[in-house]
């Protein structure tokens, strides 16, 4: 007989997972809260990394799943999980290849490196080919991905393969005789139960849960988050309230640049960054932390290294500091990107860089002389960090400031889960009937702690279809 699964968050994860388990005989209830298919595939860039897919081969780059495991290792200082890395990398490559099959237009330059992140040590990232503007300044996939899933699903749901049921929100777990069977859930403000042989949570992370950014990272001061606003983490209390257990709860890292949308507190502006089209090397300004000092050579192209300095400012909050001729800009993308700032109030002006520092609530006296010492060393062609390019002093006011908080894209830290994707308890035994896959799991059991190009929505495809297949018993589980 049919088995049925119910697969909570219709997401990145979700939607594959319910295509993989409807095309292996599965009875499948894809249970979803909000009013739409999809999740973060429609904020993300979406790029994915694979070693070992057709157009990698077919261009003679020689790679293994062994060499990605290990750069995924050596990027993510060995904080990744090798047993769900292991998933992850093994089968990234049919992922790539089946995405590739759906008609997902991958980059004719695809496979290739990933600048926005630690590098590998060959090229294998995959950048879906959507044209439109981007959330992160980077490139945009998600969309479109998207949509070939969706033409995918739909297709399942019209055969009768896949019960789909839209702004349905899990609130528990149904676990009878110590193996779930099923969840609770609300929908219309009515509770309901829905049952299946195995429940698979595909939920995503909570990067838009500042409840949660307080309570694991209060280092990280406010929660400004490129995320979509589903993205709560509901799982993780519902998962520890039958005795699961949480993982990596200590990482996170927070990108650099972006700015708070004054429309939309909590969120980046999406297509705004200073540092896309707006590079301070070309642009002049300098950064400073909440106590007026700089703390990185603003020019720095390693990513890695501009997270961790981000991560080193107090409240993860920076200030970029400029001249009125800075404002008007070296070139026309930088006018027009300080005249949008401008246009949306995020721009702090004021006649001397002592009042722009009480404006902005810095030390004034350690912004002044912050300001005097990177004047010094653009006389001299000599900064103290090691910055190259300083096009011109700070000296022709007004002077101002732009305010850019850290800004998180996805939770490293997550529900564990052992190699064959089953839930587990402290002690590592596995919650029988209950799997996850996606950012539910927390990127960093995948990622390490770094970002690894492609690893978070590429994983979230490999390991949704694969927590399918261990579920229905068709994957060979791994010895746990
Ligand atoms: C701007 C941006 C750019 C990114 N770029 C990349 C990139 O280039 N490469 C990369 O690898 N990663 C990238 N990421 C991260 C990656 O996109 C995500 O980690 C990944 O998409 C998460 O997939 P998921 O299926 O786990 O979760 P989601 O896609 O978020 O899906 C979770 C779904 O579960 C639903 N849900 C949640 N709670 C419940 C509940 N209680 N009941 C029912 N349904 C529920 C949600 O509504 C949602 O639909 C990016 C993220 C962002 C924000």
């Amino acid at each position: 007989m049919a088995r049925t699964l119910v697969i909570v968050g219709a997401g990145n994860a979700g939607m594959p997972a319910a295509i993989e388990a409807a095309d292996r005989g599965a009875n499948v209830i894809l249970v979803e809260k909000t009013d739409q298919l999809g999740g973060m595939l429609h904020w993300s860039s979406a790029t994915m990394s694979a070693a070992g897919a057709r157009m990698q081969k077919a261009k003679g780059i020689s790679d293994s799943p062994q060499l990605h495991f290990e750069d995924c290792v050596r990027i993510g200082r060995g904080r990744n999980d090798p047993a769900i890395l292991k998933v992850a990398v093994e089968n990234a490559a049919e992922s790539i290849d089946w995405l590739e099959s759906i008609g997902v237009p991958y980059t004719e330059d695809s496979p290739r490196f990933s600048p926005e992140h630690p590098l590998y040590s060959v090229p294998r990232s995959y950048y879906a080919n959507q044209p439109g503007p981007s959330t992160t300044g980077g490139f945009r996939g998600g969309g479109i991905i998207y949509e070939k899933l969706n033409q995918e699903l739909q297709k399942r749901i019209d055969a009768g393969k896949v019960d789909v049921r839209l702004k349905t929100k899990m609130t528990g777990l149904i676990v009878e005789d110590g193996r779930v069977v099923g969840i609770q859930a609300e929908t219309d403000g009515q509770p309901v139960e829905i049952r299946g042989d195995a429940v698979i949570l595909t939920t995503g992370g909570y990067m838009a849960n500042p409840e949660f950014m307080k309570k694991f990272h209060p280092v990280g001061g406010k929660l400004v988050t490129l995320c979509g606003p589903h993205a709560t983490g509901d799982a993780i209390p519902i998962v520890e309230s039958i005795g699961g257990t949480t993982v990596n709860m200590d990482l996170l890292i927070p990108l650099l640049g972006f700015v708070e949308d004054p429309e939309n507190p909590g969120y980046a502006r999406p297509g705004i960054t200073l540092h896309y089209g707006r590079n301070p090397a070309i642009s002049g300004d300098i950064w400073v932390n909440a106590n007026g000092e700089r703390f990185i050579a603003e020019d720095t192209k390693d990513p890695d290294a501009k997270e961790r300095a981000m991560m080193s400012t107090p409240g993860w909050v920076m200030w970029a500091i400029f001249d009125d001729l800075m404002r008007q800009g070296f070139t026309k993308e930088i006018n027009e990107l300080t005249r949008r700032l401008g246009l949306l109030g995020l721009i702090t002006s004021a006649p001397t860089i002592e009042e722009l520092a009480e404006k902005i609530g810095v030390p004034p006296a350690n912004l002044r002389r912050t300001v005097d010492a990177y004047n010094a060393a653009v006389q001299s062609g000599n900064d103290p960090l090691g910055r190259k390019e300083m096009p011109k002093a700070i000296d022709e006011p007004p002077f101002h400031a732009i305010r850019s908080d850290g800004v998180t894209i996805l939770s490293q830290g997550g529900i564990k889960v052992n190699g064959n994707l089953q839930v587990v308890r402290a002690d590592g035994t596995p919650i029988e009937g209950l799997y996850a896959a996606g950012e539910v799991l927390g990127a960093g059991q995948v990622m390490g702690d770094a970002f690894c190009s492609g690893m978070s929505a590429g994983a979230a495809v490999t390991n949704g279809r694969m927590a399918v297949r261990f579920a229905l018993g068709v994957a060979a589980p791994a010895a746990v």
